[in-house]
């Protein structure tokens, strides 16, 4: 029988009842457990404890400045694409209190203990391929670059990763253009496709590392006949075939760094608020400031990082002024720093094409029809933005 690409090696099944081990085993192994589940009109991060809290029958509708929960008619538990937060919000947190200091009335100072402020082992269910490309991607810059942050790599280290293969790709979706695939292949312990959608559950689930294999060892599954892993394949191939967005990032990234005056980017910046949601939506995005906090007493003192955004006017103000004080220079670095500088420092684009910033920028400013309205415009390049 001839497989679609992509088809898996052997592979187990498991049904909701296994599901339900998985997180129970997970749990019992002291782990917070996160996946998907429904809140504020949208499919995010939430704390899992029983299949029944993750958004069965329940679909996405995106568009760029659009997101809306759909009832999907059917009981698919993983029948969405992206939310609006990613694993950056648990591994690279908002906001992390970095130390906390006390004076006691005798001059003595008392710091706490960085461990009090440790998150416990989590594991994350649900992570799609893009989700993983982009955890790659922040391992380069806060675990394995220059200035590692020892609490992102404490985090990482001790987090199991169940992925979930993407089979319901929203409109915004183009992780095919930047290297990426529906189908995860690397960075989880467990990989599953949902192949029923009749409440039953059944799920092709791949093993991806060690761990993986002994978490499987200890729920109820059976071994996947070649017809299910057939119809997993499928469903992936099938979402593969539904992404219709493309970003051409052939020449794209030279294009960018030859092009910093072009006057699109002031086209841009006549639509855009500045408002930063691009940055906090990206799962790739890590810039963060840190602000210290203490009392006129002197009596207590804390220093805390969260995240900052390139869009905010006091991000780019040096000693001198600031040195990108129009809105158009901010967008363009922004996305100059995703195509083309972060292949410069990292070695690859800093974009996974998850379509958040598509779908949460409330201005509808679409970076893949941005970047096709430049190139596509051959306008000659002109000193209209500050560079
Ligand atoms: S730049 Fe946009 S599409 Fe690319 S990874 Fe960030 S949020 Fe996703
Ligand atoms: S591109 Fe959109 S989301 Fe980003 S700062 Fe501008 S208005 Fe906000």
């Amino acid at each position: 029988m001839s497989q679609p690409a992509g088809t898996a090696p052997p592979a187990a099944l498991i049904d909701a009842q296994g599901l339900q081990q998985l997180i129970d085993a997970l749990r019992g192994a002291g782990r917070q457990v996160l996946g998907p589940t429904l809140r504020d009109g949208a499919v995010v991060l939430g704390e899992l404890r029983q299949v029944r809290d993750l958004p069965a029958g329940w679909g996405d509708f995106q568009q760029p400045a659009s997101y809306r929960l759909r009832r999907r008619g059917d009981e698919a538990l993983f029948g969405y694409a992206v939310g609006p937060d990613s694993a950056k919000s648990w591994m690279h947190p908002p906001r992390q209190t970095l130390w906390r200091m006390r004076r006691d009335a005798d001059g003595s100072l008392h710091f706490d203990d960085p461990a009090t402020h440790r998150q416990g082992a989590l594991a994350l269910l649900g992570l799609r391929a893009c989700d993983l490309h982009a955890l790659r991607i922040q391992d380069r810059v806060l675990r394995d670059g220059a200035y590692a942050d020892p609490g992102y790599a404490t985090r990482r280290a001790s987090c199991v990763v169940v992925a979930v293969h993407c089979t319901d790709p929203s409109a915004n979706c183009f992780c095919t253009s930047m290297g990426g695939d529906p189908r995860a292949t690397s960075g989880f312990d467990l990989a599953l496709t949902e192949i029923a959608t009749d409440g039953a559950g059944a799920f092709v689930a791949e093993v991806g590392s060690q761990n993986g294999a002994q978490l499987l060892q200890g729920i109820a599954h059976r071994q996947a006949t070649a017809a299910q892993c057939e119809t997993a394949a499928r469903r992936v191939q099938q979402a593969r075939d539904a992404i219709d967005r493309r970003l051409d990032t052939d020449g794209l990234r030279q294009w960018l760094q030859d092009n910093p005056g072009h006057p699109h980017w002031q086209a841009i910046a006549s639509r855009c608020l500045g408002c930063g949601n691009c940055t906090m939506a990206c799962p790739t995005c890590f810039c963060t400031r840190v602000d210290d906090h203490g009392d006129l007493a002197l009596r207590e003192a804390s220093r805390e990082m969260r995240w900052d955004s390139c869009f905010a006017p006091d991000f780019s103000h040096l000693h001198a002024g600031n040195v990108r004080h129009e809105l158009a220079a901010r967008y363009r670095h922004w996305l100059s720093h995703k195509l083309a500088h972060w292949i410069d420092a990292f070695g690859t684009a800093g974009c996974v094409g998850c379509g958040r910033c598509i779908t949460w920028c409330p201005a509808a400013i679409d970076m893949t029809a941005e970047v096709a309205a430049m190139r596509g415009g051959a306008l000659a390049a002109a000193d209209h933005v500050e560079r």
